[in-house]
């Protein structure tokens, strides 16, 4: 069998309220295309019935359906990973499975992409999540634009196009903790963003809590720029320099002025901020040391329990 033009890679978590409504209408809106393809889903280990509709689906269309079961649950952007790893596509199209991007508009990014643009990015119209996600992401969006040298205008949007040598540089990178748009764009050569229509979450829950989104955030901002740690010795120099100052003024007052006891809670209220300032120093420097030392340990990113698909190699004998 020869290899597909489109892989689509689709993660899946805790999804069995809205897969079959995805299926109903990924197919048909990939027949349609009339080029051959192949849906990748990666199971990130579901605690509901998602394995078991992945497996039945697989087993209605095996020649476009290939299935990776996650023992456990690694997080989105390492089953992305592992689809990527899998996927024998030209163009990997990546796709959530709630429905919030319809599948309808996988063709345009395909049409892109045959226009010869390696990546293609998407904008969300009318994004229709909660006001807080909204101001959230335009806050993320707004710093992850100062500090690293990635642009794109949505940042969260999951719905984009890779070509095969964009895919090949992701698989090489084995990083633990990644953010795949954002590696995909730091290879991509012509890079494009088109806008694409947006939907309410079909069925289910947001697979995120505001603790993972603040966590994913982290792992996009450390992932891709060490400017918030330069910052930190920057402020440093700010501050030693300010004490300088302050310190022989204080001296100077203090010989021709006198001594004085005033001013005890201004003291506290620089003491704070202070503290403060370098507590969360410390947490940043924790954080890029925590990925440093999750990936110098070298573990597996994740761990496949079966995959299924069809042999298309004859078997050896
Ligand atoms: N997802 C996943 N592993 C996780 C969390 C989410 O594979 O640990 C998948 C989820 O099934 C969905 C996609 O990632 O296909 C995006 O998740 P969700 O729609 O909940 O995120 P949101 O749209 O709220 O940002
Ligand atoms: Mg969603």
């Amino acid at each position: 069998m020869p290899a597909p033009e489109i892989s689509v890679v689709i993660p899946v978590y805790n999804e069995e309220a809205g897969l079959e409504a995805l299926f109903d209408r990924l197919y048909p809106a990939l027949d349609a295309l009339g080029t051959r393809y192949e849906v990748l889903f990666i199971n990130d280990g579901s605690r509901d019935r998602s394995a078991a509709l992945l497996r039945r689906r697989f087993e209605a269309r095996p020649e476009v359906t290939r299935v990776i079961l996650f023992a456990a649950n690694f997080g989105q952007h390492l089953a992305i990973s592992a689809g990527f790893e899998h996927a024998r596509g030209d163009i990997v199209i990546t796709l959530d499975a709630d429905l919030q991007n319809p599948p309808e508009e996988i063709g345009r990014l395909v049409d892109k992409m045959r226009e010869g643009y390696d990546y293609v990015g998407t904008i969300r119209r009318d994004r229709q999540d909660s006001l807080f996600r909204r101001w959230a992401s335009r806050a993320m969006n707004g710093l992850r634009e100062r500090i690293t040298r990635v642009k794109m205008t949505d940042q969260g949007c999951m719905m984009r196009a890779y070509s095969r040598a964009i895919v090949a540089a992701i698989n090489n990178c084995q990083e633990v903790s990644t953010f795949i748009p954002a590696l995909g764009y730091s290879f991509a050569m012509r890079p494009i963003e088109i806008e694409i229509g947006h939907a309410e979450r079909h069925a289910g829950e947001s697979k995120y809590s505001l603790y993972s989104l603040i966590r994913l955030n982290f792992d996009l901002m450390t992932g891709f720029s060490v400017l918030p740690l330069q910052m930190f010795s920057l402020a440093g120099i700010a501050v030693s320099v300010l004490s300088v100052i302050f310190v022989v003024y204080l001296a100077l007052r203090r010989i021709l002025v006198g001594p004085e006891a005033e001013g005890l809670f201004s003291l506290f209220g620089i003491a704070f901020f202070l503290i403060g300032l370098t507590l969360f120093g410390v947490g940043l420097l924790g954080e890029y040391v925590g990925r440093i030392y999750q990936q110098v340990r070298h573990r597996p990113r994740y761990f496949i329990e079966a995959i299924l698909e069809k042999r298309t190699d004859p078997p050896h004998d």
